[in-house]
């Protein structure tokens, strides 16, 4: 495929699930920039001690080493035929410095963007339920347990996360459109924008992400 994929969606989306069919489908690493921070951070390299320091201090990790440390993640052998970002970037300026990083890597950058139209993700969020005995997760809308408030599995008692409330929802969900409204925009002029519904069958939703990457 030689593309780097970059994945965005807010929360409820399904963007995790769909990133780890990529990754299988396409036989390419899924890059977690948090994950590989915090694995760099435990080398006793130039950069690792660096990042320790900086994380330490609670301190965000700036545009400069995020791009030394995406550049020397991605000049692995396993990601020589493409792989799928998730975390990054995140603003017009790291998407521009991705691209220098993609001409010389031979490689193509498409966003994927999963949306869901805002309703329907309240639902997917505020409905969630969890067991709280063996963590099986229920939707009061889509997978309601058959007594309400038990889990069928083992009878433990369904619990609502706090964070899952209407207004916390909300809230997260306009941050995330404000934050990736720039990159959408940055995306989209440069014609490498794949707009993809979300609001389907899984498999259904990963064949249309396959299809728009192949073209
Ligand atoms: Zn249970």
């Amino acid at each position: 495929m030689e593309k780097i994929v970059v994945m965005i969606g807010p929360p409820g989306v399904g963007k995790g699930t769909q990133a780890r069919l990529l990754a299988e489908h396409y036989h390419i690493p899924q890059i977690s920039t948090g994950d590989i921070l915090r694995e760099m951070a435990r080398f006793e390299t130039k950069l690792g001690l660096q990042l320790k320091s900086i994380m330490a201090s609670g301190q965000l990790v700036n545009d400069e080493i995020l791009a030394s440390v995406i550049q020397t993640r991605t000049t692995q052998p396993d990601c020589s035929s493409g792989y799928i970002l998730d975390g990054y970037p995140r603003t017009p300026s790291q998407a521009r410095t991705l691209e220098k990083l993609a001409r010389g890597q031979s490689k193509e950058v498409r966003l994927v963007s999963l949306s869901v139209p805002r309703e329907a993700l309240m639902k997917r969020l505020t409905g969630r339920r969890s067991c709280s005995k063996c963590g099986e997760i229920y939707n009061l809308y889509f997978r309601p347990p058959q007594k309400e408030g038990i889990c069928d599995l083992c009878g433990g008692v369904l619990i609502h996360r706090v964070d899952d409330n209407e207004e916390t929802v909300s809230t997260r969900l306009t941050a995330y459109e404000q934050q990736t409204a720039p990159l959408i925009e940055y995306y989209g002029e440069s014609g490498r924008l794949l707009s993809i519904s979300g609001e389907r069958a899984v498999d259904e939703v990963f064949a249309d992400i396959c299809s728009a990457l192949e073209q």
